[in-house]
């Protein structure tokens, strides 16, 4: 351990007591990888404050030692964003100590809760209020508000609700040189000068310490309505999508999955049967819902499809009789990367093109990935209307044990350059972290990359917030 680190310790064990600063390796070791176990760090100790106060404290004295800190919440994040550097030179700080929720308020439809509140603890609290916080995720029983933020995740609700970014109101926060920055005033309009709060959404823990955010509810859930729909190709889905949207509000949800997907799931995943008897080559997961007790939604939804089918738009639907059945379409659609892990070596590419571009995108890039990479089984999932899909290429039967380490790098290299070509995104909800800081590097528009590198320099000229982190 170097000098500073010690002496940091040192002086936060005196001034924050045994609680805040863990030093067993023990107590270390569970956070010290990456949520998918593939990137290793190294911490001398892991400081997990109490108070903003106390995150004050600990970024002054990282300051003064010049020793660079790790933000942590419940390292779920998917970019190994929260995972020190290996050589010991970081000290994690986590946040989950932080998490209170300091105020809900079904009339002003806010929250105010810190940067360690659990999703789903938030989502219950909402819920008993009559309220909602919109936004989730498969990582809601351990992911905290403070990763959320900072990674500006998105989830299956965007579509209606849009990501982090749209559920803010605003962040308090402790800036690299110790100052709070406190955006918690729940002002509709403040116009003075750039965002603080916008800037640290998604900043990955690299331009200060989230302690606590404004977060907006909205009426609870009176009624949803799920179904799936088999269709012929992403952009029959496209087309049914846009067909609901302009005949009703209700639509909140809408994933597509292909025919491999779902009999991997089928194959892998006990429990699971086909929500439709004939094969389609391709599905679409739909929720509806109503915060409106008068509304059937239900009824609406059936009727819609009906329609859809009549015009050819679709090849057959069905409705989930019950909230079991709702829960087992669910399961299918959230099953899917599990069930590619059991099946072998995947490697995961969350990306987004323009929403009218993305169907053609997912064909084409299958094609021209299974030619490049002969063996390889590409496909496309997830969110669909948020021109965001999860596209998986998984090593055929017959790849090598070591496939991942020796081809990934390139058949990453190849879908990133299809997308970039595309004129979308290497990460649409996942981040920078560490894992795509090279090929942001590489494909980031010169303009892109000054301005980020101006940012975190003009907010950390010590580098002491996450470094190594998302800025290239
Ligand atoms: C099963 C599963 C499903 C998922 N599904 C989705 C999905 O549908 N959509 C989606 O967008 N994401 C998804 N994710 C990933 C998602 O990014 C995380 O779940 C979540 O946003 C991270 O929260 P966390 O508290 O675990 O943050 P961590 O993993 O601990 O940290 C993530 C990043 O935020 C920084 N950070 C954390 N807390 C703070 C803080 N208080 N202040 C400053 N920086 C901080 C860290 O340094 C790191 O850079 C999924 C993850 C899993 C495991």
């Amino acid at each position: 351990m170097n000098e500073g680190a010690a002496q940091l310790i040192e002086q936060a064990s005196r001034t924050l007591g045994p609680k805040a600063v863990i030093t067993d390796p023990r107590d270390i070791e569970p956070w010290i990888s990456d949520w998918r176990g593939r990137i290793h760090g190294a911490s001398p100790a892991l400081l997990a404050p109490s108070s903003t106060e106390e995150v004050v404290e600990i970024v002054k004295l990282a300051a003064e030692h010049r020793v660079p800190l790790v933000p942590q919440g419940g390292n779920t994040g998917m970019s190994a964003g929260a995972t020190p550097p290996a050589d010991g030179s970081a000290i994690l700080l986590s946040m989950r100590r932080m998490n209170r929720i300091r105020s809900i308020d079904a009339e002003d439809h806010l929250a105010i809760a810190e940067a360690g509140v659990v999703l789903a603890t938030l989502h219950e609290a909402a819920h008993e209020i009559g309220m909602r916080f919109p936004l989730t995720l498969g990582a809601r029983g351990s992911c905290t508000i403070g990763g959320l933020t900072s990674t500006n995740a998105g989830g299956t609700q965007v579509l209606k609700f849009g990501t982090m970014r749209a559920l803010v109101a605003g962040v308090e926060a402790v800036l690299p040189d110790g100052s709070i920055h406190n955006g918690l005033s729940g002002l509709k309009k403040d116009n003075r000068g750039y965002s603080i709060d916008q800037l640290l959404i998604g900043a990955e823990g690299t331009l200060g310490v989230v302690t606590a955010v404004a977060l907006r509810l909205v009426p609870a859930i009176a009624a949803r309505a799920v179904a799936w729909a088999g269709v012929e190709s992403p952009m029959r889905a496209l087309d049914l999508l846009r067909f609901l949207e302009v005949r009703t509000h209700s639509i909140e949800g809408f994933e597509i999955v292909p025919r491999d997907s779902l009999e991997l799931v089928l194959k892998h995943v006990p429990g699971t049967r086909p929500p439709l008897s004939a094969e389609h080559a391709w599905h679409a997961l739909i929720e509806a819902t109503t915060p409106d007790d008068d509304v059937d939604v239900s009824g609406e939804l059936e009727r819609l499809l009906g329609l859809a089918l009549e015009q050819g738009i679709l090849g057959d639907a069905v409705i989930a009789s019950s909230e079991a059945q709702a829960e087992a379409f669910w399961k299918i659609r959230d099953s899917i990367s599990e069930a590619e892990r059991a099946e072998g070596q995947t490697l995961a590419h969350d990306i987004s093109v323009a929403v009218p571009e993305m169907p053609r995108f997912v064909v084409d890039a299958k094609e021209q990935i299974e030619r490049a990479f002969p063996g390889v089984i590409a496909s496309g999932f997830g969110h669909l209307g948020d021109g965001n899909i999860h596209f998986h290429v998984r090593a055929g039967g017959h790849a090598a044990p070591d496939w991942y380490d020796a081809e990934g790098a390139q058949i990453t290299r190849f879908v990133d350059d299809l997308v970039t070509a595309a004129g979308g995104s290497i990460s649409a909800e996942h981040g920078i972290g560490q894992l795509k800081r090279a090929e942001f590097a590489r494909l980031a528009e010169p303009g892109r990359v000054h301005a980020l590198r101006a940012i975190k320099h003009a907010l950390d000229p010590l580098g002491i917030m996450n470094p190594g982190k998302l800025v290239p």
